[in-house]
């Protein structure tokens, strides 16, 4: 790795997972599921019936995860597949053998960028070593936990997605450092909100979007407790789209980004317009869109 994951990982994922690793019968129930749900069944469930991309299929969204796997020093490069699936996802699996599967409906729904922004997030959850829980989630999501009636208990399940959820957070943040910049990021996340690419004649008004995020943060933190807010999305797979934004912007305003970016020597683009910046260092403003950097 080229860098300290340390100086990435969101401090509320870091906390939720050492919770989580405390929990009593936790430790026995992820050796149970691994034993049960092998790598190698869920690498051959999902050859037999997704797409694997490469230099010969779609090499265009192919070599998007070769280059920020070269960005972010992942090696080998994880498989990558094409599913059939309408919801505007992706995710990874494995443990020693990692692969990658994005939803049909992302590469139908959002820009070329935007997919790249999604591969790096997915490779965010490698580098900051989510997936193997993850694929716990997702196994006692789908049913797998009618095998574990007295070892996935009710405290282990909701500290679990808890952490799954903000394990999000520091993903968002590999793939901003990636990218060299949140913009693609938020463009993929208002389209979360419901601003899809296909809708005639509508195009998001950002300025408009960011009165919203204000609005809502003043709201979040006057009229919820955190623990309410928590109930509120006890469900969820993610963390509220605002929230992921809000999150992301601060991150990215801090000098350890702006570290971190020039240490792995990304090229670094406008947060406001997504315009590629020039690497003297010393600009004040983008020079496209005039937004202070
Ligand atoms: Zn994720
Ligand atoms: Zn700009």
């Amino acid at each position: 790795m080229k860098f300290n994951i340390d100086d990435i990982i969101h401090p509320e994922d870091a906390s939720a997972i050492k919770t989580l690793k405390a929990l009593p019968g936790f430790d026995k129930l992820a050796k149970y599921m691994m034993a049960k749900i092998t790598e190698e069944m869920m690498h051959s469930l999902n050859m037999g019936s997704h797409l694997r991309l490469g230099p010969n299929q779609y090499p265009e969204i192919y070599n998007m995860l070769v280059d920020v796997c070269a960005t972010l020093g992942i090696s080998p490069v994880p498989e990558l597949y094409l599913q059939l699936d309408r919801q505007l996802n992706a995710c990874t699996y494995g443990d020693s053998r990692m692969f990658i599967v994005v939803n049909s409906g992302l590469l139908e729904s959002v820009t070329h960028e935007e997919i790249k922004a999604v591969i790096a997030h997915e490779c965010g959850h490698i580098v900051c070593r989510h997936v193997l829980y993850h694929n716990l989630a997702n196994a006692l999501v789908n049913g797998s936990s009618i095998l574990l009636p007295d070892i996935a208990t009710e405290a282990i399940r909701l500290a679990l997605f808890r952490w799954t959820r903000l394990s999000e957070l520091s993903a968002d943040r590999v793939s901003a450092l990636a990218l060299g910049s949140n913009y693609h990021i938020e463009e993929l996340l208002r389209r979360f909100c419901g601003a899809a690419m296909n809708i005639p004649g509508f195009t998001v008004n950002k300025e408009e979007y960011d009165r919203q995020l204000d609005d809502f943060e003043r709201i979040a933190s006057k009229s919820w407790s955190k623990t309410m807010q928590n109930l509120a999305v006890m469900s969820n797979s993610h963390p509220l789209t605002a929230v992921r934004m809000i999150e992301l912007r601060r991150w990215v305003n801090t000098p350890q980004f702006e570290r971190l970016v020039n240490d792995l020597q990304v090229d670094r683009y406008c947060p406001a317009c997504g315009n590629k910046l020039p690497k003297d260092g010393v600009s004040r403003w983008c020079r496209k869109c005039g937004n202070p950097l």
